[in-house]
């Protein structure tokens, strides 16, 4: 049976509710955290934020007893159940394969093989990209798309708000968003899988997941290239539905 390589995959990531990715600034009293935008005003993710949920997706895919032997060998640096000091492969175990997550994600001693970009909104790209760039929309235009909320905690026994525990967020809707990943050496089709089974295993993405915000889906596709030119495709779902053989090679 010939092995498969891939180089990179084209992802997309669809919000099934609103969500919200910081910006990490605000806007002083008004709201505590502006969405992510790039600079046409359009919603992106960042690829940290994605490699962050992918991170967490690989390693919840180890509480499956079918990778229990993929779980044993997963280095302390990835683990959060391990104490401190809890050292990467690359050091641990230096001159063998690194683990799954260091392999993928990289550690503090090693880069991982995968080069993240923020993800770009791609819903309604005829109506929405082109009126969030041109800046043209009216503010209740944008608010369908980027709309602020408020979030408080109270206490408990009165149900009233706690002084300076209001906060004003900015959430965008239910967009759907696409991002290329590139590898930095080709990807063997047993090693790609995981990658897969942690994407379409991923349910969530951004803050206050738990309140239900932020649900998704992701899919996608592999792709290898020789000498430039597109020459397979794969499907995240396609492999993943042969992952007993695909695991075997
Ligand atoms: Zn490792």
């Amino acid at each position: 049976m010939n092995i498969c390589y891939y180089n990179e995959a084209t992802v997309q990531i669809k919000l099934k509710t609103q969500y919200h990715v910081g910006s990490g600034f605000g806007l002083g009293r008004v709201i505590d955290s502006l969405l992510r935008i790039n600079p046409d005003g359009v919603p992106v993710l960042p690829g940290t934020t994605v490699s962050g949920i992918v991170a967490q997706g690989l390693y919840d895919l180890l509480h499956f007893s079918f990778f229990e032997r993929e779980r044993d060998t997963i280095c302390a640096f990835h683990n959060p159940h391990i104490p401190e000091p809890r050292l990467p492969c690359a050091i641990s175990r230096p001159g063998e394969d690194p683990c799954m997550l260091c392999y993928f994600l990289g550690s503090s001693a090693q880069e991982g093989i995968i080069a993240w970009e923020d993800f770009t909104c791609t819903s309604d790209k005829e109506l929405i990209l082109p009126m969030l760039k041109s800046g043209k929309c009216s503010a209740d235009e944008r608010q369908q798309y980027i709309k602020p909320y408020a979030s408080h905690k109270q206490e408990m026994r009165t149900g009233t708000v706690l002084d300076r525990h209001l906060f004003f967020f900015e959430e965008g809707a239910a967009l759907e968003f696409e991002g290329t990943i590139r590898f930095s050496e080709s990807v063997q089709e047993n090693k790609a899988v995981y990658l897969a089974a942690a994407m379409l295993n991923t349910r969530a993405v951004g803050r206050r997941k738990s309140r239900g915000k932020g649900a998704c889906k992701m899919s996608g596709s592999f792709a290898s290239f020789e000498n430039n030119k597109q020459v397979r495709t794969a499907e995240f779902r396609e492999l993943v539905e042969n992952i007993e053989d695909r695991k075997a090679l």
